[in-house]
């Protein structure tokens, strides 16, 4: 139980990915707090760890909302004593050629991305140091913090971002044991991927089977996508590793579609 008796918070834990990690964080003794825009998602997956046996609240917290972020972490303080573990995962996705996107489409995906690593990170350092038991921050990066593709101008940019903060952070957070890692998962069948398939065939005119074959999976060793168990087992090492040994780091999961 690497984890036990640790407050982790995972943004975006409703689905996919974040739901994926918070059940796995569960299982190795965490008190999880299952933060997301959609609050009776969240409640289901907080519902999902208690009726096995775990600990877990839900809460509504829209990332790119000081107010909103400030409120859920100081709930979860309150609920569970302190914060020991932020994963964030919340993000979204909105692919267009450069000349057709709509900037508010690019404010609106820096903001979730960004702004919402950066409130995250802010609201819990301090319960972190208060605490002097260390932390473990993970930003949910992408192949894409590494690597480019056509139509996610926004994306990229975002998920590179996401590097240079996780750096700054394993630096400042240092002293204090407060350990900073990004994880870069190549495209895992999520809600956010199966958006994307429609979109991608018709933004490049090709079919729906070429987007997934000569797009998403293309460069990778075996044409597999990456599970959500994939990315809990790497989101399960940064959050339970013993040491500043392990920080400012991104690690690529992605069946070789990016190799360092
Ligand atoms: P998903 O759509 O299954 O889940 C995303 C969750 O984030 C949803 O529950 C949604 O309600 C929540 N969310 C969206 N905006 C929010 C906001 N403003 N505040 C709070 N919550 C918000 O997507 P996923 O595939 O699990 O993606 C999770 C993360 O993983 C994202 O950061 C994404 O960029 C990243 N990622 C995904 C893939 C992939 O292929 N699926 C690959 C690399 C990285």
């Amino acid at each position: 139980m690497t984890l036990q008796d640790k407050t982790c918070i995972v943004t975006g834990a409703a689905s996919g990915i974040g739901r994926e990690i918070a059940l796995t964080y569960a299982r190795a003794g965490g008190k999880l707090v299952i933060a997301d825009l959609n609050l009776p998602a969240a409640q289901a997956v907080a519902d999902e760890i208690q009726s096995a046996g775990g600990s877990a609240m839900a809460v509504a917290m829209d990332v790119t909302s000081e107010e909103q972020v400030n409120a859920a972490v100081a709930a979860a303080v309150a609920a569970f004593g302190g914060v020991d573990i932020l994963v964030s995962n919340a993000g979204v996705q909105i692919v267009h050629p450069i000349e057709d996107y709509p900037f508010a489409d690019w404010k609106k995906m820096l903001a979730i991305h960004l702004d919402g690593a950066f409130l995250t990170t802010k609201a819990c350092i301090p319960h972190m140091k208060a605490a002097g038991r260390g932390g473990s921050i993970i930003y949910m990066g992408s192949v894409h913090s590494k690597e480019a593709s056509v139509l996610k101008s926004a994306y990229v940019t975002a998920k590179h971002g996401l590097i240079g903060l996780c750096k700054t952070m394993a630096k400042e957070g240092g002293p204090f044991g407060i350990r900073a890692n990004v994880i870069c998962p190549g495209f895992v069948r999520t809600p956010l991927v199966d958006k994307q398939i429609p979109e991608q065939a018709q933004a490049l005119g090709i079919s729906e089977g070429d987007v997934v074959k000569n797009v998403m999976l293309r460069e990778t060793v075996d044409g597999e996508f990456t599970t959500v168990e994939d990315v809990a087992a790497v989101a399960l090492l940064f959050a339970g590793f013993a040491s500043n040994a392990l920080t400012g780091q991104s690690i690529v999961v992605s069946h070789g579609w990016f190799m360092q």
